[in-house]
């Protein structure tokens, strides 16, 4: 990235909600069966039809709206955006124009930059192209899918940004139930916009939009190449041109799809087929109260209650299913820090895929993590034996009670431990000989004994200390 200019982006999100059937017809909105099977007159726009709108689609995209701090228009409308191409049968999409659902949000980031949201609006996906063999089909099942468009501002300053909020936008929608989310299945789709400026200018260059994103890590590699290729032009005298691009994956270029375009291309007007969407502040209310603890609220809540570290607070919050599970374990131990870190750790590399994690499949129940916890916390097992008995419960799905039995979690307290070293110390007169000449590592043998003696059970720190004290001279 060149030191002397400063990247400026803004993004329009397409979220698809998950709603059981279309925005305006009872077409299911099923993804992945054979094309053009869920499609009647109202989605594929056959003349005469009429649209109705589901309700459902309002209260999905209000509850979005909330979790971004938005203001909810209660008076909104649906308008139709006019444009010829062969996955729209209609020849216009139905959104949202001048009165969108939501207005004026945010999400603050980790490193403190708050993005504000412009808008959030409804509106219908249109059909998709398939390109078989040098011919094209059309399928029609995507088409009338309810979407949200979330519009930022353009306030992200780095890739990360643009990343972190993708990412924290996704995992919001997935608490809330409205949207899965599914990037490679494109029920989440990114244009980003681009500009560039000198460091310190305070007017913005003139931008480009990459379309229809879908991985972060082409996200990530779009905006490298479009941020060097405009710092380019600039050095060499020349200039951005407004234009759409569209992200060559396998060239990794970005290539331009189309030029400049005015929002009054799209003939915006009123569609006279729908009603007035009006929406009570009572009903607003309700939709608040309905909403989850949200990711960042729940990552701060385990920081400040569990006392974990941010960045493990994060984690777990990626992970609903497993924060839930972590909550349960969690409850009553002195120190929930021991009980993440088995799960972090231990559990999640057995785990291994992003799915498992997702399911939070886990063969033994909360308790048993909390019961393997507390039995560290209450010097009953040390930490080589909780780890190694944690590994048969990933392999048994059994839990501690039934994995050690009763003189594994004899509890080794300070006379045992002393009388455990006093007969090391005799049994092994030549580790003795070693230590009192000078090597500090004979030392080791007798702690080794001690450890032998309580089948791991021991401290071994505790151990050296009470051996050194009964070996001074
Ligand atoms: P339009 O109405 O032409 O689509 P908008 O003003 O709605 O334009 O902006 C579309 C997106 O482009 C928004 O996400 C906005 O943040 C972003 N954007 C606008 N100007 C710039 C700029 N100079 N650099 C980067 N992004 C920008
Ligand atoms: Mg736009
Ligand atoms: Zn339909």
């Amino acid at each position: 990235m060149s030191r002397e200019y400063e990247l400026v982006a803004g993004l329009e999100t397409h979220v698809e909600l998950s709603t059981k059937t279309k925005i305006f017809c009872s077409c299911t909105t099923a993804f992945g069966s054979e094309p053009n099977t869920h499609c009647c007159p109202v989605c594929i726009g056959l003349p005469g039809t009429l649209p109705k709108l589901n309700r459902q689609v309002v209260r999905s995209a209000i509850r979005a709206g909330l979790a971004l701090d938005c203001q909810i228009s209660e008076i909104s409308k649906m308008d139709r955006k006019n444009y010829v191409y062969p996955d729209l049968p209609k020849a216009y999409q139905i959104s949202q124009f001048d009165k969108p659902l939501c207005r004026d949000g945010s999400m603050e980031l980790s490193n403190g930059r708050v993005i504000r949201i412009n808008r959030i609006h409804i509106e219908e996906d249109a059909g998709k192209l398939v390109h078989e063999q040098g011919d094209t089909f059309v399928d029609y099942n995507r088409g009338g899918v309810p979407l949200i468009e979330i519009v930022t501002e353009p306030d992200f300053r780095s890739i990360d940004e643009v990343k972190e909020y993708v990412e924290r936008l996704q995992l919001t929608m997935k608490y809330l139930g409205v949207s899965d989310c599914k990037m490679e299945e494109g029920s989440l789709r990114c244009d980003v916009n681009i500009s560039v400026r000198p460091k310190g200018s305070a007017a913005f260059g003139t931008r480009t939009e990459i379309k229809n994103m879908n991985s972060f890590t082409y996200i990530a590699r779009a905006m490298e190449y479009e941020f060097s290729r405009q710092v380019e032009l600039l050095e060499a005298g020349e200039t951005v041109v407004q234009e759409t691009l569209r992200y060559d994956v396998a060239a990794g270029v970005t290539e331009s799809m189309r030029g400049k375009e005015d929002a009054q291309d799209y003939r915006y007007f009123r569609d006279p087929d729908l009603v007035t969407i009006l929406t009570t502040g009572e009903e607003i209310e309700q939709l608040r109260a309905s909403l989850p603890e949200l990711p960042a609220q729940k990552a701060a809540r385990f920081a400040g209650q569990y006392g974990l570290s941010p960045a493990d607070a994060a984690l777990l919050a990626r992970y609903p299913r497993c924060a839930d599970y972590f909550d349960e374990a969690a409850a009553g131990l002195a120190k929930p820090k021991t009980a993440a870190n088995f799960l972090i750790g231990q559990v999640f590399s057995r785990l291994g895929s992003e799915s498992a994690k997702e399911a939070c499949a886990i063969p033994f129940d909360a308790k048993a993590l909390h019961d393997l916890a507390a039995l560290v916390e209450e010097g009953k097992i040390n930490m080589g034996l909780a780890k190694s008995t944690l590994e048969k419960m990933l392999d048994s799905g059994k839990g501690p009670g039934e994995l050690l039995s009763a003189a594994d979690m004899e509890a080794v307290d300070d006379a045992k431990l002393t009388e455990l070293c006093r007969a090391a110390i005799e049994a092994d007169p030549k580790a003795v000989e070693g230590y009192l000449g000078g090597k500090e590592k004979a030392l080791q043998a007798l702690i080794g004994a001690v450890m032998r003696a309580t089948r791991g059970r021991a401290n071994a720190a505790a151990a050296e200390k009470v051996l050194k004290g009964l070996l001074q001279p």
